[in-house]
């Protein structure tokens, strides 16, 4: 093995729980593989998580964790105890839901030439919850007590509209336990993640009397308000300079006919920044400018938050990503690099628990039905989260202090 992974295996209070544990994955591949199968066979849009979540509340008591429970947002718990319940707990999490709605073909297709499966949802994120069920059920059978408690916590609503309501509830719950989180995403490996992305969504609606598009051509109209407000907002806003920032009206509905004038339009604006205060700035400007569109008496204007997913970036050179870079690069990903992306870790990276967010296997075409994993990448990523949660489980209580990254903002794109 590679100096990097002595380096490593040296920082362990048990080294030979890794050894043991590591050797397994070269073994238990398919195991991995069938529990991702299993998974991935039930659907789980966002917001009706229920059957998956049932599944693994299943899996946990299966596999002998204690604490199994649910909570009322949906999300599933389960803790394998530590020798001193007083340390710091780590939290291990992925996420449950998918954005294939409930009437998606779930059928899976093997690609044995690549190596390859695909199915809907395979990587995002049953690969992710895969490994999680995986990882807590080889520590319980190889009789691993960590130092602290690990919880282990199945989330709801990490897609779409479900605006991360599911880690948001975990965090709540579990914040004054909690010194160190790793969230599993499927896909991306090679990729640790240390930062969010902030993403603010605006819902703006606009309302009045319509009427008839001649005879009363003196009404106001709710789209030409609203076109008028979207160009002032389009031309009106400043998103110059760093760290970088976006603005899209990505839908505008309304009216009912064409001689109609509008009683009802209203748009979705997503803003986005790397920068939690950059993004509060742009916020800012946008609610300005509708402000001033607010006051044409016959029309009521509303503006609600739809989605808010607050971001913060964890040092490159906290000791939790240095050893997600150096674990991965230990089993033969030399080239690791650190990203942003917009996942269950900003929240927790908000809330200043030191989180990074690392792959299982390699894939791609997430959020389409032609969704894929690589097969033979998954035993590389099994032995990176496993000697990740072993370190962050030794070294809990020096790794819960965070460290915020000031400047020199890294502007890679989002996940998928
Ligand atoms: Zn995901």
């Amino acid at each position: 093995m590679s100096t990097a992974f002595d380096d490593l295996l040296s920082r362990l209070r048990q080294p030979e729980t890794a050894m043991t544990l590591l050797d397994d994955w070269n073994r238990l591949q398919t195991v991995v593989i069938e529990e991702i199968l299993a998974l991935q066979a039930i659907p789980a849009p966002t917001f009706e998580e229920k059957e998956r979540a049932a599944y693994t509340e299943t899996r946990f008591r299966q596999v002998g964790l204690d604490s199994v429970g649910t909570d009322t947002v949906g999300n599933v718990y389960a803790r394998l105890p530590g020798k001193a319940p007083s340390l710091p707990a780590v939290l291990v999490s992925a996420h449950l839901d998918t954005v294939f709605p409930r009437e998606t073909d779930l059928t899976i297709r093997r690609d044995e030439a690549h190596g390859r499966i695909y199915g809907p949802g395979i990587g995002d994120n049953c690969a992710g919850l895969a490994a999680l069920i995986c990882l807590a059920s080889r520590m319980v059978k190889n009789g691993y007590r960590p130092p602290g408690d690990i919880w282990w916590v199945a989330t709801v609503g990490e897609e779409g509209l479900g605006d991360l309501r599911g880690i948001r509830e975990a965090v709540a719950r579990l914040r004054d336990k909690l010194g160190v989180a790793v969230i599993i995403e499927g896909t991306g490996l090679g990729t640790v993640y240390n930062a969010g992305l902030g993403v603010k969504r605006l819902k703006v609606t606009i309302d009045g009397p319509g009427g008839h598009s001649w005879h009363r051509r003196e009404s106001p109209s709710a789209i030409h308000q609203l076109v008028t407000l979207g160009a002032a907002l389009v031309t009106g806003v400043d998103l110059s300079g760093r760290p970088a920032r976006s603005l899209n009206i990505g839908i505008i509905e309304g009216g009912t006919s064409i001689n109609t004038r509008a009683a009802h339009a209203q748009m979705g604006i997503d803003l986005r920044s790397v920068d939690a205060n950059a993004l509060l700035g742009l916020e800012k400007q946008v609610r300005a400018i509708i402000d001033q569109h607010a006051h044409e008496p016959a029309l009521s204007l509303g503006t609600s938050v739809v989605s808010d997913r607050p971001s913060a970036t964890l040092s490159p050179d906290h000791p939790l990503v240095l050893a997600a870079l150096g674990a991965i690069d230990a089993f033969g990903f030399p080239s690791a690099t650190l990203s942003r992306g917009s996942t269950d870790a900003n929240i927790t990276l908000h809330t200043r628990i030191p989180s990074v967010c690392i792959g299982i296997t390699t894939g791609g075409k997430a959020h389409t039905t032609d969704e894929y994993i690589d097969i033979d990448p998954v035993a590389t990523g099994m032995k990176q989260l496993s000697l990740l949660t072993l370190l962050a489980c030794d070294h809990v209580s020096d790794w819960r202090n965070w460290q915020e990254q000031a400047d020199n903002y890294q502007e890679d794109l989002e996940r998928p």
